[in-house]
């Protein structure tokens, strides 16, 4: 278990397979390297000359470091990241005759993968098989192994997005341009909007060996049945408890790969349940956090494989303990260093701040569904609603300091809250709000979005998603209600009213038609789910009709006026989403049939054989009263595991139909609304079965691990 302990410090060799600006300073000319900063700083376009420089000096750093391959880097509609290496090698002259390295402008900047075989939702049948990938000039180019990776978005060539970095990009323009325009009545010198992102990355680890002996953990990432441990979370002695030392070992590796990539890892520790761990870095720009993201749950499942660990990302592997989450912290900044979530010390700052809070309350209010639908996939439906994780409702919490100041707001007049000083400067007199706010102890861990403090905890996000997904919807939604924010107030001043006033109107008005969506309270709780019924939020707990939030004509609207997606793409994206349900369930309905009745009903039966063996030994022996006292225990056990086993036998058969008939639907949005009523209600009612019978059967027989191994050993 060799870890890979640098002597240097980690400042020497942070982004050394990174081709950052320090790089780019040293391989490209000074020419190049001006004008190149400002297609990645200001979105300047990026001519072929250009592009042909900027890769020529990426091809010589990349062969200083022993590279000899490139690939185009995308995120199409799966999980994680796809690439198709291409080797530098061209001939110099005809075929046959020597070789050189080549890598152009051209290459850099474009690359052909066959796009039929990535889910495109039938944007691309498989006769006109073109996709084409194009570099992203402001995530940074960085080498894995033998090959560098460039990082890029994925269209089809009628030119709808076929990947999650097309639409963010676009979603991150979008709020770039509102913010910074919104951010002009505050302070005119704001040329940009930055939107951050920090995740925090929970996964389970688990022995490699126990996870080999798990068919449904080695083909769903998921446990499909196992008892729950005698003991498991409920002495809460994992979480920041010291954490073990193959562990430590483990996590050490993933930083040192981590910094080579340039992604700053901050904290690691353990989560609630055995065996879960958090890893998060410190935050960064969206596009930018997002790749690293995917880069680490790479990095993760590669480096655990050396430390003799399976790495689970999906977000609940086991029935009845906390399931993994990726919390996305979010938030915006200008170019002048201002954080907008963060309280201000001047009034004029503190209106900015309410401005931006309340728009973004406002923006999760009217876009609660969309936002839920942006988080949903089959794996995070077990995880949501299920021990410690928010419900699958969405609202704000804001905690009783920042709550109490919007109260307040909406009760006063632009009199009491506006007041203009003896130099004719505005004043927020509601409340000083830095003050109140720096003691940020009431946290609340229930809530699905949480301000905590300078930014919004979505910690609704699934652990193995790509964060774009939320990502787009979040930045979307905020992008537009900043719009029509603007609109509000402009219409105002049009009609003589003071700017102060008229966002302080505005606001006012937003406060009020926000409420709902604000709560501070138990999300947890049973009563919760009936108050966010009465208070008209979006309570579907069906994740294929979940999906249709997306098609809705107020989102498709929304993503329209923002210029993200268009119905044609949403469309072909929600087949995709609906698609993915069905094959997910799918496999687990295969592997949890073929694990009954290949695993666990020979074992019942092959125990059942032994007890009736017993018996049968008592009969021969003993007369027939006694025989028959003395084997009341076995022929009791007997009869429960034949009740069992015939129990299961018919919930299987079952399944098999309810996945026959399913299958022959052709719509995917009815295939998967009927995998979701007709085949996941079998999943539990069979593994309430096969549970019990691994509590009753001989445990030398059990030939599965069982989830005290898989949760304790490290
Ligand atoms: P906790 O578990 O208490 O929520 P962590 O320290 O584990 O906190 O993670 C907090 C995450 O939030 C980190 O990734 C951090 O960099 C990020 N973060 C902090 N401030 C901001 C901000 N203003 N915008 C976005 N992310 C932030
Ligand atoms: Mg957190």
């Amino acid at each position: 278990m060799a870890v890979t302990a640098p002597d240097q410090m980690t400042s020497e060799y942070f982004r050394k397979y990174v081709f950052d600006r320090a790089k780019m300073a040293k391989y490209l000319s000074k020419e190049t390297l001006k004008v190149f900063t400002n297609v990645i700083d200001k979105g300047m376009p990026l001519d072929r000359e250009l592009a042909n420089h900027v890769a020529a000096g990426m091809k010589m750093w990349a062969l200083e470091m022993g590279v000899t391959h490139y690939t185009h880097w995308f995120q199409p509609l799966t999980e994680g990241t796809a690439e198709k290496h291409d080797s530098f090698i061209e001939y110099v002259g005809a075929p046959g005759g020597s070789i050189i390295e080549e890598f152009s402008g051209k290459l850099l900047a474009q690359q052909e993968p066959d796009a039929s075989s990535f889910p495109n939702g039938g944007l691309r049948n498989t006769f006109e098989a073109r996709g084409y990938s194009a570099w992203d000039p402001s995530s940074p180019a960085f080498i894995v192994d033998d090959t560098l990776c460039i990082p890029t978005v994925f269209i089809s060539y009628t030119g709808e997005a076929l990947d999650y970095k097309t639409p963010l990009l676009k979603a991150l323009n979008a709020i770039n341009k509102a913010a910074t325009d919104v951010c002009h009545y505050f302070d005119p010198s704001v040329k940009k909007v930055f939107s951050f992102l920090g995740w925090e990355q929970e996964y389970f680890l688990v022995d490699e060996g126990l996870y080999a002996a798990r068919p449904d953990l080695l083909l769903t990432g998921r446990t499909l049945m196992g008892h729950e441990s005698a003991k498991n979370q409920q002495l809460e002695d994992h979480y920041f408890g010291a954490i073990p030392e193959r562990v430590q070992a483990y996590m050490k590796e993933i930083e040192y790969e981590a910094y080579k990539y340039g992604i700053p890892c901050k904290t690691r520790h353990n989560e609630v349940a055995p065996n879960q761990f958090e890893l998060a870095p410190i935050y960064s720009e969206t596009n930018l956090a997002v790749d690293q993201n995917l880069m680490i749950m790479s990095i993760m499942k590669r480096v655990a494989r050396k430390h003799g660990f399976r790495v689970l990302l999906h977000e609940k592997p086991f029935a009845g303990v906390n399931g993994s989450g990726k919390h996305c912290n979010w938030s915006l900044g200008t170019d002048t260093g201002v954080g907008l979530l963060t309280p201000g010390k001047t009034p004029e700052e503190n209106l900015q701040f309410v401005t931006f809070l309340v728009n973004i309350l406002m923006a999760v209010y009217k876009n609660d569904a969309l936002l839920k639908a942006s988080i949903m996939t089959a794996q995070n439906a077990h995880r949501l609603g299920a021990n410690e994780a928010p419900p699958a409702i969405i609202s704000a919490f804001l905690g009783t300091q920042l709550s109490n100041i919007l109260d307040k707001l909406e009760n006063s007049t632009s009199e009491e809250a506006i007041v203009l000083d003896s130099k004719k400067k505005m004043r927020l007199g509601v409340a000083l709000i830095p003050e109140v706010l720096v003691d940020n102890t009431d946290r609340n861990r229930t809530s699905p979005f949480a301000f905590t403090g300078n930014r919004f905890e979505f910690r609704a996000v699934g652990s193995s998603a790509n964060c774009s997904c939320a990502m787009i919807v979040l930045n979307s939604a905020v992008a537009a209600q900043l719009v029509e924010f603007k609109e509000d107030v402009d219409a105002r001043i049009a009609s003589g009213v003071s700017k102060e006033k008229a966002i302080f109107d505005v606001l006012k008005e937003y406060i009020k038609i926000t409420k709902p969506i604000r709560f501070d309270g138990n999300g947890y709780g049973e009563e919760w789910k009936v108050e966010a019924k009465k208070r008209g939020l979006d309570c579907e707990t069906s994740v294929p009709l979940i999906y249709d939030a997306y098609l809705a004509d107020k989102s498709v609207e929304m993503f329209k006026s923002v210029g993200v997606f268009n119905r044609k793409e949403l469309e072909a994206r929600n087949e995709v989403k609906w698609e993915m349900y069905t094959k997910k369930i799918q496999i687990e309905a295969r592997v949890l049939g073929d694990l009954v009745v290949n695993h666990i009903i020979p074992v019942a039966t092959r125990y059942k054989n032994l007890l009736l063996d017993n018996v049968y030994k008592l009969s021969q022996v003993y007369d027939k009263e006694m025989a028959l006292r003395l084997s009341t225990d076995d022929t009791e056990l007997i009869e429960e595991l034949s009740a069992r086993v015939s129990s299961v036998k018919k919930l299987v058969a079952d399944m098999v139909d309810a996945r026959r008939v399913a299958n022959r639907i052709a719509s995917e949005r009815e295939k998967a609304i009927a995998y979701h009523d007709t085949v996941v209600p079998l999943f539990e009612k069979i593994r309430k079965d096969v549970d019990n019978l691994e509590l009753i059967v001989d445990d030398e027989m059990w030939s599965l691990p069982k989830y005290r191994e898989l949760l304790f050993i490290r």
